[in-house]
């Protein structure tokens, strides 16, 4: 019985919500291990929009556990109002749904202040962080200062919590706030406690030893299905440092942030764009700041689904899907956005790259040479027609075959998943990891 993780295999925004909700079908529980309310899954189901930030797409399927993991940073704000947007429209009648883990660190006011601040402080340097308190959240949980899920539950150390937090925590706002000549945002401890109290309590059914749980399914052979959030390239340590998230988004981290072993998982799967694209700073070999880098935004609708960013756009780059393939260890690809590369006269793949005169095929070691190098490029034939009706590779024009049977090749993995638009039903699903 294989338990999955699905990563996401570049910047991030590949489309992961869209391949969990599609692998839910096999699994009986789904688990968000890492990021917190910086994610944004869209899924489009029957022509309906649901984006969710912090519970597993699986949500939508009846009879599915979700869970979310020790190794996510939680809004208590936002995941209220996720559960009362979701209960309203029917979904979530059973409590038992969603189990949230009591050692999940808790995204405070004075997170986000900071987050916001910081980035402010860093003017022409920023990182391109949401603002959400994500990164200020796993600073303090790193420095064993952090509050988590349980805490929310009893009142007395809340309390203490928050009195011993909130002093640090709003002499660095008013440091910040000062510098940024801003007014200094109010943090009223009485107030803070009392909606964290009140949020706990709301929250308090669904709390649970995830780690237990999950590890109980695993013994029992269940199906598990790990979403990560972002991508490989925005992983803490594997990705673009310093342009990068507060967390590991690499597909071992699974594993740490559900409390399982790694002996629990069984195969990984990338996903991908069928081009690239980034959002916020940090070197993008691909980057097309033109016509076209303009079309594929427009095309894709790459704007944020949690901030409404415009996205930076340029063609797929195999050294990118390459490096993904080693550090998540793929076995195989879900291509997403097929459909927004038709009407293309030729489509370029990025097969290696040039650093001072050497062609390299690997990612530079050292990630401030990624901004110097030039892709070198392999350019196939384009195709014109629609692809949203294809449910079958041999649906697909002949030169978008050609494309995905390259990418395969110069990945050394199979692409086992071609997506052609943004509904559930338009996809081509050529091996089911669950039974492969
Ligand atoms: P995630 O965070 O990786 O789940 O990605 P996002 O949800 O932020 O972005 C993916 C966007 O692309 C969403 O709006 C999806 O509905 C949409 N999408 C996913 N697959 C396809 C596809 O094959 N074609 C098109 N046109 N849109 C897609």
């Amino acid at each position: 019985m294989p338990n999955i993780v699905v990563v996401g295999a570049q910047w991030g925004d590949e489309g992961k919500g869209k391949v969990v909700d599609l692998l839910t079908e096999h699994a009986q529980v789904v688990v968000r291990f890492q990021g917190g309310n910086n994610a944004g899954h869209t899924l489009v189901v029957g022509g309906q929009k649901t984006v969710l930030h912090l519970i597993p797409s699986g949500i939508l399927h009846s009879g599915k556990t979700c869970v979310i993991g020790n190794g996510v940073v939680i809004d208590p704000t936002v995941l209220m109002k996720e559960i009362d947007a979701l209960k309203s429209r029917g979904f979530l009648a059973d409590a038992r749904q969603l189990l949230i883990s009591s050692h999940a660190h808790v995204i405070f006011p004075w997170h986000k202040h900071l987050d916001a601040l910081r980035e402010k402080s860093r003017a022409g340097s920023a990182i391109g962080t949401t603002g959400r308190g994500i990164g200020p959240a796993y600073e303090d949980k790193v420095g064993r200062r952090g509050i988590r899920v349980a805490d929310l539950l009893d009142a007395t150390r809340l309390k203490r919590r928050v009195h011993e937090r909130l002093g640090p925590a709003s002499e660095e706002i008013f440091q910040l706030a000062r510098a940024a000549k801003v007014p200094e945002p109010l943090l009223e401890e009485g107030d803070i406690i009392r909606e964290y109290s009140e949020l706990g309590e709301r929250l308090r059914e669904y709390v649970a030893d995830t780690s237990l749980y999950l590890s109980e399914k695993v013994r029992k052979g269940t199906r598990i299905l790990f979403e990560g959030a972002q991508g490989t390239l925005l992983d803490v340590d594997h990705g673009t440092y310093p342009f990068v998230t507060s967390s590991n988004c690499v597909a071992g981290n699974a594993a740490v942030g559900s409390g399982l072993g790694p002996t629990s998982i069984d195969r990984v799967l990338g996903i991908t764009k069928a081009y690239t694209t980034r959002v916020g700073q940090g070197p993008f070999p691909t980057e097309l700041s033109d016509e076209l880098g303009e079309r594929l935004r427009k095309v894709g609708d790459e704007f944020g689904a949690t901030t409404g960013r415009p996205r930076r756009c340029g063609w797929l780059d195999v050294v990118v899907l390459r490096y993904a393939t080693r550090v998540n260890g793929l076995w195989g690809l879900a291509l997403t956005k097929m459909d927004v590369l038709s009407g293309l006269e030729s489509v370029k793949i990025c097969t290696s790259y040039e650093l001072d005169g050497q062609r390299i095929e690997e990612l530079p070691g050292d990630y401030e040479d990624l901004g110097r190098v030039k892709p070198v490029y392999e350019e196939l034939p384009g195709w014109d027609k629609r692809l949203a009706g294809s449910r079958t590779l041999e649906d697909l024009p002949e030169a978008a075959q050609r494309y995905v049977r390259r990418i395969e090749e110069l990945c050394g993995i199979p692409v086992v998943c071609v997506s052609v638009g943004a509904d559930r039903g338009e996809t081509i699903l050529l091996a089911n990891p669950y039974h492969a």
